[in-house]
């Protein structure tokens, strides 16, 4: 080298060292064998925290400060580096004072003549900054800016995830789709404002309602949705629902004003339901609409039937609609037999539609569209008017004394003024209240304990007797009913026909009996059908028996030879 071109090389070196110690960025340089530091500008120190000659004293040091979950990829990408020559690396650093940076590192391997790698060389940027506002930028796109929930795409990953869990460890998860009912009046009347707020109430409420581990999302407007997973099974929905519903049944206080706002759920469950998120968001909001048109404030799992077209369901509407004018139903009555002394100690009303072109229908093909679409309350209402003016009927002919027994429906019990209706009917009627026994069923009191108590407390104090209807076919349990003031327990008979197939049955309806007793419960048994039936039920003392064994629902006319029959 000449002493000219030595000297143009200091020259170029210096201006060069006094751009590198000026600039914001680290620029340092490590040897391949030994990773001795060689060179490390000013800027090195304002980024890590650390000196200089921290790094020139300590050949670890720069792998030391990087953050403890990025530092074994970092290692790990060192060949990599080495065979291609260079590469840019994100990883954070950990300053003294334990502050996380973020640095983007351009790393190039310098070689000696015989290509064997000599150095490292690199710049690195502080990106902290940018980092954190890409977190901020995800987190935007992930979150509901005005309730801060998940939003549909965090969901979107939500769900996918759940899929994948489901798939390994064989289990289910379920989708609840809430709408808040009537938000658009709210909103509307109220305000945008008062809106938005109630918005931010029903969500801070569904958060508390569910575990840490589960998603609670907003769609969008008023909708919101809960993911719940891992389940077991579908009961586990339960508990959940009613809390939803519970808390929901109180007012909520919005700019000094008491609003008392129900949600309507539908709810979807993997991978019964749908093995896709679309198939179960879709389900669950038909499901959702279910509810609403149910009447709202409740909760409705999705069923196969729900997406069958309206057409003939409409067809049977109309002429539900009509049925009541032109007075095609008929009650028919079936005998509760008391096991002790044999007798019988009152008939359950039962409704048939007497239907112009098919015939003779049985509940179970109108009551469903009935209580959809509340025509249940006007035809609940004229069963237990005719009922009652039966009963009386039999009555005032001398007949042997037996109460009647109507069943209500959830609907009719929450919207029907049951105790108004009640009270009325007797009323018109003359039947006395101790004469009246009403039926319900769990999905009563899964829509409102509280108030269901209140109301059967109501209807006790008249002095009518209430039982629940179809038990063991639900999700009630028995410590469930210890809270209900009722008096009479009726097990289902599907409970009855397994008993006498299962031992477990058997087992488990002894203990129902027995526990129920010990609740001052009276038990009956419905659907019997056989002798067999009839004396596991007698060793078991179950009070009171129901079923084809004894009578088939009879015509009030059959119903009044029986009687006087019994009587003679
Ligand atoms: P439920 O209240 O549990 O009534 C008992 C049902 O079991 C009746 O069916 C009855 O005919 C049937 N059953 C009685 N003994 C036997 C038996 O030994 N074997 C079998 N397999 N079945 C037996 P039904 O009349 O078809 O009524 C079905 C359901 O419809 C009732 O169940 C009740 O939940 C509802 N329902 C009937 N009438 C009314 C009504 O006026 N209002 C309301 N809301 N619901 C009603
Ligand atoms: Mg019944
Ligand atoms: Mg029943």
């Amino acid at each position: 080298m000449t002493g000219k071109m030595a000297s143009v090389r200091r020259v170029a070196e210096k201006r060069l060292g006094s751009i590198l110690e000026t600039i914001d960025n680290v620029v340092w340089s490590i040897s391949a064998d030994t990773y001795e530091t060689l060179y490390l500008n000013p800027a090195a120190e304002r980024v890590y925290g650390r000196s200089a000659i921290n790094f020139y004293e300590d050949p670890q040091l720069f792998l030391n400060i990087v953050h403890q979950e990025d530092r074994q990829w970092v290692t790990e990408v060192l060949p990599e580096l080495i065979e291609k020559g260079s590469m840019t690396l994100q990883y954070r650093i950990v300053r003294p004072d334990g502050e996380i940076r973020w640095l983007e590192d351009r790393m190039a391997v310098a070689r000696n003549a015989k290509g064997e790698p000599e150095r490292f060389d690199g710049v690195a940027t502080d990106i902290t900054e940018r980092m954190e506002h890409e977190t901020q930028l995800n987190y935007l796109a992930n979150h509901d800016a005005l309730t801060d929930l998940p939003n549909r795409n965090l969901l979107d990953d939500r769900i996918l995830q759940a899929i994948a869990q489901a798939h390994r460890g064989r289990h289910k998860f379920g989708l609840l789709l809430l709408d808040i009912d009537r938000f658009k009046n709210i909103n509307d009347g109220y305000g945008h404002i008062f809106g938005d707020e109630l918005l931010l109430t029903v969500a801070a409420q569904l958060h508390k309602s569910v575990r840490e581990s589960d998603t609670v999302a907003r769609l969008g407007g008023d909708e919101f949705v809960i993911l719940l997973s891992p389940l077991n099974s579908h009961e586990e929905i339960y508990p959940v629902v009613r809390r939803l519903l519970n808390n929901f049944s109180l007012p909520f206080t919005i700019q000094g004003t008491e609003l008392y706002s129900t949600i309507s759920i539908g709810i979807a469950v993997f991978p019964a339901d749908g093995n896709d998120m679309e198939t179960l968001l879709k389900n669950a909001d038909i499901a959702m609409y279910r509810t609403k048109e149910m009447g709202r404030n409740g909760f409705q799992f999705f069923e196969p039937d729900m997406s069958v077209h309206a057409t003939e369901r409409l067809e049977l509407e109309n002429a539900l609609r009509r049925a009541i004018e032109r007075e095609e139903f008929v009650i028919y009555y079936q005998p509760q037999t008391n096991v002790k002394s044999g007798k019988i100690t009152s008939v359950e009303a039962l409704i048939r539609w007497q239907h112009p072109k098919e015939g003779l229908l049985s509940p179970d093909r109108f009551l469903k569209i009935a209580e959809e679409t509340g025509l249940i309350i006007p035809i609940g209402a004229w069963v237990l008017k005719t009922a009652c003016t039966q009963a009386k009927a039999w009555q005032d002919a001398g007949m042997p004394s037996h109460r009647v027994s109507v069943n209500i429906s959830a609907k009719q019990f929450w919207e029907g003024q049951l105790v108004k209706t009640v009270k009325r009917v007797l009323n018109e009627t003359g039947l006395s209240a101790e004469d009246l026994e009403l039926e319900i069923t769990e999905t009563v009191f899964l829509r409102d304990i509280d108030e269901t108590i209140r109301t059967i407390h109501e209807l006790r104090a008249m002095g009518i007797i209430v039982s629940m209807d179809d038990f063991g076919t639900g999700y009630s349990s028995l410590t469930y009913l210890r809270q209900l003031p009722i008096e009479k327990l009726k097990i289902d008979g599907s409970f009855i026909h397994d008993m006498t197939t299962t031992t477990r049955s058997s087992v488990l309806l002894t203990q129902i009996i027995q526990l129920a007793h010990a609740m001052k419960l009276e038990v009956v048994a419905e659907g019997v059908e056989t002798e067999k039936e009839y004396n596991f039920l007698v060793e078991n003392k179950c009070d009171v028996v129901q079923g084809f064994y004894f009578h088939k629902p009879l015509t009030p006319d059959e119903i009044g030879h029986l009687l006087e029959n019994k009587q003679s």
